[in-house]
């Protein structure tokens, strides 16, 4: 005879279930040319009122160059209107613009984890 009760369904909310309390920032994707190296550059920065950080990467077409560096940026640091200057790998100065290439969505629910019915 079966005397397990498993599965029993409680009507109350698991509080541990609470997987993203903090609001995740949006990654910013921005993608420019070095004048300098004459590399390309990918720069990803999070921006919040604290500043931006986020990195940028260089490579080269041949792709014989191929690193990066972090980015910080303080907010007495941006430029008016939202853009912001970078040093790139090479030393050169760029100016990115405030607006982003891209910008990533939050997670629309592909990681959403079922946990057994
Ligand atoms: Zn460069």
């Amino acid at each position: 005879m079966s005397s397990s009760i498993r599965g029993s369904r409680s009507p109350t909310r698991n509080p541990q279930l609470a997987p993203h309390e903090l609001p995740e920032l949006p990654v910013r994707y921005r993608w420019l040319d070095c004048p300098g190296c004459l590399s390309h550059l990918a720069i990803n920065t999070t921006e919040s009122p604290a500043g931006i950080s986020g990195s940028l990467r260089r490579w080269s077409a041949d792709r014989s160059i191929n690193d990066g560096k972090l980015l910080r940026i303080e907010p007495s640091d941006l430029l008016p209107g939202g853009g912001f200057v970078v040093t790139c790998v090479c030393g050169q100065s760029i100016v990115v613009p405030a607006e982003p290439d891209a910008i990533s969505a939050e997670r629309e629910g592909d990681l959403r984890v079922k946990l057994g019915e």
